[in-house]
C-alpha cells in the first residue's frame, strides 16, 4: 500500500536540502559536485549552515554567494545570535538583501564553551530585527523532543509560538528517528494554533558512533532497534550507507502515509543517500532546459 501511494505523489513533494561551509579544498569538491548533482531534483530551497568561529561565518556568505552567481537554486543563508552586535547583524541582512536573499533561517545559535549571544538572546530577538529590516521569509527551528535548555516542553512549544508571532512561516524540525514522536509534536503545534509549515528534518545516519555523540548533545532519543541495526558496522561504511538509505526511506515513506509533504535533508554535503531518498519519493530531475 505504501509503494502505491508514493510511486502516486507525482509530484507532490517538496524537498530542501541543508549543506555546511567547507573547511578544505577537498571538502569544496565534495560540496560543489553533491549541489550539481542535488540541483536538478528542483529543490523548493537550499540552506547553508552558520558557525560560531568568524571564520566559518564568511564562508557561509561565500557559499551563499556562490549559489546564487552559478546555480539556479533559491539560496537561504542561516543566520545566529553567537557573538555578533545588532550592527554586525544588520550590516549581514542588508548584504544578503542586496544579493537577492530573501529568505533566511533565523536561530539563535549553538552555545559552545565559550561562546556567548550577542545583542540578541534568542532566536525571536534576531527575527523582530529582520523583519524590521525587510520582509524577509524566515524559517526556525522545532524540536519534538524539546530543546536541551528548555524547562518543559510546553516552554519550547511557547517559544516556537514566539517565533511564529514575531515572523516565522516555516519551523524546520531537529532530526529525529521516531516518527510517532515527531507526529504528536505535530499535533501540539496544532492544537497551540502554530499554523506554520512544519517540514522534518531528515538525516540519514552513516556514521553510527558519531550519531550517538551528536544525540547525546541534542538529546535525541535512538532507539534501541538502530543499535542493534548498526551493530558491527564500525568499520563498514558501505553497508552502513546501504542501512542509512534503507532507513531513511522508510521514515519518509511513514511521514508521506501521514500527510506530510515538504521534507528538509540533513545531506552533510553528500548527494547519494539524498538522492536516492528524494527518489524514492518520486523527485525526478528536470529536463535541462536547452
Ligand atoms: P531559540 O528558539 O532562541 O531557543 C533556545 C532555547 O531558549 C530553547 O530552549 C527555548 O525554549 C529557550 N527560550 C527561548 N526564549 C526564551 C525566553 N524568553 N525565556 C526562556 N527561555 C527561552 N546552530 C548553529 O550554530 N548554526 C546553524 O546554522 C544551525 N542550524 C540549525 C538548523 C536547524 C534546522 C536546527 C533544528 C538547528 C540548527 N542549529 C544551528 C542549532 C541551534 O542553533 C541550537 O539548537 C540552539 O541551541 C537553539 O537555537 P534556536 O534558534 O532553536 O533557539
Amino acid at each position: 500500500f505504501l509503494n502505491e501511494q508514493i510511486a502516486d505523489l507525482d509530484g507532490k513533494v517538496n524537498v530542501s536540502f541543508e549543506f555546511f561551509p567547507p573547511k578544505s579544498p577537498e571538502m569544496q569538491k565534495t560540496l560543489w559536485k553533491s549541489i550539481k548533482k542535488l540541483e536538478p531534483l528542483n529543490p523548493e530551497f537550499v540552506s547553508v549552515t552558520y558557525g560560531a568561529a568568524a571564520s566559518t561565518r564568511s564562508r557561509t556568505h561565500d557559499v551563499i554567494t556562490k549559489i546564487i552567481r552559478e546555480t539556479g537554486l533559491t539560496a537561504v543563508p542561516h543566520l545566529t545570535c553567537i557573538g555578533s552586535s545588532e550592527s554586525e547583524i544588520e550590516a549581514i541582512a542588508e548584504d544578503y538583501w542586496e544579493k537577492g536573499v530573501r529568505h533566511i533561517v533565523a536561530l539563535r545559535g549553538d552555545l559552545g564553551d565559550d561562546s556567548k549571544t550577542g545583542d540578541f538572546q534568542y532566536a525571536t530577538d534576531l527575527i523582530h530585527k529582520l523583519k524590521s529590516l525587510h520582509d524577509f521569509e524566515i524559517s526556525v527551528a522545532a524540536y519534538p523532543e524539546v530543546h536541551p535548555e528548555a524547562e518543559s516542553a510546553e516552554s519550547d512549544l511557547q517559544n516556537l509560538k514566539r517565533k511564529v508571532d514575531a515572523g516565522a512561516s516555516r519551523a524546520i524540525s531537529q532530526f529525529f528517528f521516531s516518527a510517532e514522536k515527531y507526529l504528536r509534536f505535530r499535533d501540539r503545534c496544532d492544537e497551540e494554533g502554530i499554523g506554520i509549515d512544519l517540514n522534518p528534518g531528515i538525516l540519514p545516519v552513516t556514521n553510527f558512533p558519531q550519531l550517538l555523540k551528536f544525540a547525546k548533545f541534542t538529546q535525541v532519543d535512538i532507539p534501541e532497534w538502530m543499535f542493534k541495526v548498526y551493530e558491527g558496522l564500525q568499520d563498514d561504511p558501505e553497508t552502513s550507507r546501504l542501512i542509512a538509505s534503507h532507513i531513511a526511506i522508510e521514515q519518509v515513506k511513514l511521514l508521506v502515509k501521514e500527510g506530510v509533504e515538504d521534507f528538509h535533508f540533513y545531506t552533510l554535503n553528500r548527494a547519494d543517500l539524498t538522492y536516492a531518498i528524494c527518489h524514492s519519493l518520486g523527485k525526478r530531475c528536470l529536463p535541462s532546459v536547452a
